[in-house]
């Protein structure tokens, strides 16, 4: 079976590895429009680099996009669409608006194929181990044909509704995550700034009733004040706003989700737009000792 990968970034990279890894006589083609990604693609796993989208999905049954936004979605499906084999499935792991999403699926069904949202969560080392959590929208039938291969680097793959569902579940996803990322920064500070080992409290937390994934892989990184790693500051800005508008459209109220999203302005106003966005910390250390009337945006 011929598979073509496009966008090969942090993510996308990885994704296509496992794919060309897999027991099995695939054909996995990639391009990213950055030719040395292709190139160094190529001499770790040895498929194939085409030099255009076109070139790529040419006859691939399976299409698996990683792309950064909206903007670069809609780029490639003007391209790939045309050219898409009939009954071909495309599997779109971006973070993106819903409504591209729907757009998207309407045109490529038009076009005789199958379309899924199925933007991830698990980060960048998710990707590298081959255990991403895919939440993926769309037809049924497409996504059961789907599943076994994207099973190649995910450990979660789940069916979440019609088209956009796959969306829609990860803004929930950021929505619950980005305010507890917060409460770890002021936790961590707070304990700091008692003079607490910082390093026991978190062992001990870990244990208890306010522990998480960001406590576990997080709050060692934040203590440190590393930040050189894993998703961006510019990255949850923008799912933030995906998911502002969204709510927006919806009239829901996310008071926390808005605040934190102004959080990560101030880190980007700080130096920190391409830090992890746990850099929430670094923020935090800034204005901590600030009253809380002056606890609010960096000047710029
Ligand atoms: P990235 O910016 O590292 O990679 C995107 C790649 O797409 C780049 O290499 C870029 O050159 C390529 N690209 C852009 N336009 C293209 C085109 N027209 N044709 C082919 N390639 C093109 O981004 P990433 O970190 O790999 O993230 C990809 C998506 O996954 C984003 O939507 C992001 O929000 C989401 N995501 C990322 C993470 C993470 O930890 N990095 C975690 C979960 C979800």
């Amino acid at each position: 079976m011929r598979i073509a990968c496009l966008g090969l970034g942090r993510m996308g990279f990885h994704i296509a590895g496992h794919l060309a890894s897999r027991d099995g006589s695939d054909d996995v083609v990639v391009f990213d429009v950055v030719e040395e990604l292709c190139q160094d693609w190529v001499v770790e796993h040895g498929g194939t680099a085409a030099d255009s989208v076109a070139a790529a999905v040419t006859e691939a049954s399976l299409i698996v996009t990683s792309l950064p936004s909206d903007r670069e979605l809609d780029a490639v499906s003007a391209e790939l669409v045309p050219l898409i084999a009939d009954q071909a499935v495309w599997v779109d792991h971006s973070t993106t608006s819903a409504r591209i999403a729907r757009q998207t699926e309407g045109r490529v069904s038009v076009a005789g194929a199958h379309f899924l949202d199925a933007p991830v969560s698990g980060g960048v080392d998710g990707a590298r181990r081959g255990a991403l959590t895919v939440m993926v929208g769309g037809e049924y039938g497409a996504f059961a044909r789907a599943e076994p291969l994207i099973g190649a680097y995910a450990s979660q793959v789940r069916h979440m509704g019609p088209s956009g569902a796959g969306q829609l579940t990860k803004m929930t996803n950021q929505i619950c995550v980005v305010g507890l990322c917060q409460a770890l920064a002021e936790g961590l500070d707070f304990a700091a700034r008692s003079g607490l080992d910082v390093e026991n409290v978190v062992q001990a937390m870990l244990q208890g009733s306010s522990t998480s994934w960001q406590m576990e892989n997080r709050a060692d990184k934040m203590h440190e004040g590393e930040y050189d790693f894993g998703f961006s500051t510019t990255l949850m800005r923008k799912d933030i706003g995906l998911v502002l508008d969204e709510a927006s459209a919806l009239g829901v109220s996310l008071p926390v989700t808005a605040l934190v999203g102004q959080f990560l302005a101030d880190v980007d106003a700080m130096g920190g737009a391409s830090w992890d966005w746990c850099s929430l910390m670094e923020r935090q250390r800034h204005f901590g000792s600030a009253s809380p009337t002056t606890d609010r945006q960096i000047e710029s």
